[in-house]
């Protein structure tokens, strides 16, 4: 890359004679306008001012007078934009033209920035000026910033110039490896839109600065729409970055809203006015620049926004944004023909550029660590809110949904008792004490079953006064008929002032083997259930007891032709 930078750099240095001459005077007229019309000089706006891309033509005028001593120009060059043709006239004193005209295509792009070159015709000592017709003429730069030049190389960027851009290119290229690495981390989309806004900004410095043409020649028409498509889809993605990326809470949601589809906008509709069609030639410089006008204001306001809402992320991008947003009003202000400054203005806005990426990055790294607190703080969270909706309210057993969750792996696990409880003439008690006291033996019950530490046993409310205790190992059938004695023993303990004990009902299944195959929840309830009912039925305060040694699978789902 330096080699071939060297190379495209004159070696002889007191052959560069830089611009030997730039436009005088200026005009823009009707596509009827011909170049004899043009020759008085009141023809001419020379003033400097009141510069315009929208007419059918646009007319530059050089004077003889003003080339440098005896330099005699040879190229016409300038700032690549879109345009239908452009005929170069050399006009001598005796009033006679000689003309060349160059179509699009022609235009030979050379190392030295954004700018494309045309020979001019045979330029005698007779010869008092040089006068341009560019049909159909895109942007006001590309009237602007033409020059007369000797030597091709004379409107090159100078070698430190296309250093500068090979830095900043380079500089580019390490952000982006740090976006796949944190997005392969992250999975932010905040990452990825970054990651477009630097591939932009690689398109603005190959394609803008004219680092491109150091190894390709390319179309005229081409390096025209990419410079200022490439600038659209750096601004708009810059805009969807800062939708992303700033903490919740940072921006109100309008302002996040607001940000994001102006980004979306900013890629399509300047993006838009960048490909130049002829057929908008008449609005598109304009509609380019007025477009993306709020891009800046909006990406300022959203900053200030965050920043006064104490965002710590939006401090982190104000300082890398803000070389960009000074370098670019000053570039849409140029653009929009408010003043006409000269093109290597430009290298101020990489040198931004390169600083933003920078910055940036470093934001993301901070973003980053902040990012994975939040997350290590949600996790938390989520495993509080998780133990919350496992665990019954009032007397801290599991509840049904977390039973039912976990109860294919509890079967697996060995539990093969299923001993379903029911308080006895439990709503007597509500009646008779009131409800705190009836909650006040749900929790003494609960107590009696509980069996804290114990691996064998397992207590769930399943709702009401309706409790599950599930249980493996030996002699499951003694130890649920043990608990069962103990609630009516804890609740009189816990309880006082009860006249009556309140004892409980059981419904036992157990299954000969630990199951293979998994019964469902809903079955086992169901069986444990129907015993429950014949306890109740015998005299409550008792145990009814099934013990299954053989059992259905599970059947399967039947199909719908059967089912009909
Ligand atoms: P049985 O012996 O037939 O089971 O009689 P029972 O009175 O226990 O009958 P049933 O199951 O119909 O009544 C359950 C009562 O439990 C109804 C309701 O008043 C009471 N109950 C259910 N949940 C709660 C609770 O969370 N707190 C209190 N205090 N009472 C509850
Ligand atoms: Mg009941
Ligand atoms: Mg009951």
């Amino acid at each position: 890359m330096l080699l071939a930078l060297g190379l495209a750099v004159p070696a002889a240095a007191d052959e560069h004679h830089g611009t030997v001459a730039t436009p005088v005077c200026h005009a823009a007229t009707d596509a009827a306008r011909t170049v004899e019309a043009m020759i008085p000089k009141d023809a001419w706006n020379c003033t400097g001012e009141g510069w315009t891309a929208r007419e059918p033509l646009g007319w530059l005028r050089f004077d003889a007078a003003s080339w440098q001593g005896e330099v005699v120009p040879r190229h016409f060059f300038t700032r690549t934009a879109r345009f239908e043709a452009i005929t170069l006239y050399a006009l001598d004193r005796d009033g006679s033209l000689r003309g060349v005209r160059y179509t699009e295509s022609e235009g030979k792009s050379f190392p030295g920035g954004p700018v494309f070159q045309l020979a001019l015709p045979e330029i005698t000592p007779d010869t008092t000026a040089v006068l341009a017709r560019i049909e159909r003429p895109h942007s006001i730069p590309l009237l602007t910033e033409a020059g007369l030049v000797r030597h091709t190389e004379d409107a090159a960027r100078t070698l430190e110039e296309m250093m500068l851009l090979a830095l900043v290119l380079g500089m580019l290229v390490l952000p982006l490896m740090f976006d796949v690495s944190f997005y392969l981390v992250l999975r932010e989309s905040f990452v990825l839109f970054h990651a477009l806004m630097v591939v932009a900004m690689m398109g603005y410095v190959l394609f803008a600065g004219g680092v491109i043409s150091v190894v390709a020649s390319l179309p005229v028409a081409f390096l025209a729409i990419m410079a200022p498509l490439c600038w659209a889809v750096g601004c708009g993605a810059a805009l969807l970055f800062l939708s992303r990326f700033l903490e919740r809470g940072a921006l109100s949601r309008g302002m996040r809203r607001l940000t994001f589809w102006a980004g979306c906008w900013t890629i399509a509709v300047p993006g838009f006015f960048a490909i130049q069609f002829h057929a908008t030639q008449a609005f598109d410089d304009t509609g380019y620049f007025l477009t993306i006008t709020p891009a800046a204001v909006i990406v300022s306001v959203a900053l200030i926004h965050a920043i006064l809402r104490g965002s710590r992320s939006a401090k982190w991008v104000a300082a890398a944004w803000f070389p960009l947003i000074l370098t670019s009003i000053e570039r849409l202000t140029r653009g929009l023909g408010v003043y006409a400054g000269p093109a290597s203005l430009d290298l101020m806005m990489f040198m931004a550029t390169g600083i933003e990426v920078v910055v940036i990055s470093l934001a993301i790294a901070d973003r980053f660590f902040a990012i994975r607190e939040e997350r290590d703080a949600a996790l938390t969270e989520a495993r509080m809110l998780e133990q919350i909706s496992t665990r019954d309210s009032l007397t801290g057993l599991m509840n049904r949904r977390a039973i039912e969750a976990r109860f294919d792996e509890l079967l697996t696990q060995g539990f093969n008792t299923f001993a379903l409880i029911d308080l006895d003439r439990f709503k007597a008690i509500n009646d008779l004490h009131g409800h705190q006291v009836g909650d006040a033996a749900l929790i003494a019950c609960a107590n009696a079953i509980r069996t804290t530490g114990e691996r064998d046993s397992i207590a769930v409310r399943l709702g009401g006064e309706e409790f599950v205790v599930l249980l493996r190992g030996d002699r499951t059938l003694e130890r649920a008929e043990a608990l069962r004695q103990a609630i009516p023993i804890r609740i009189a303990q816990d309880v006082p002032g009860l006249d009556l004990p309140v004892t409980a009902s059981m419904g036992v299944i157990t299954l000969a083997q630990a199951a293979r195959r998994s019964m469902a929840f809903a079955e086992f309830y169901a069986r444990a259930d129907a015993l429950m009912y014949e306890a109740k039925a015998s005299g409550r305060n008792r145990l009814a007891y099934e013990r299954l040694t053989v059992f259905a699978e599970r059947p399967a789902p039947r199909k719908r032709e059967e089912a009909a």
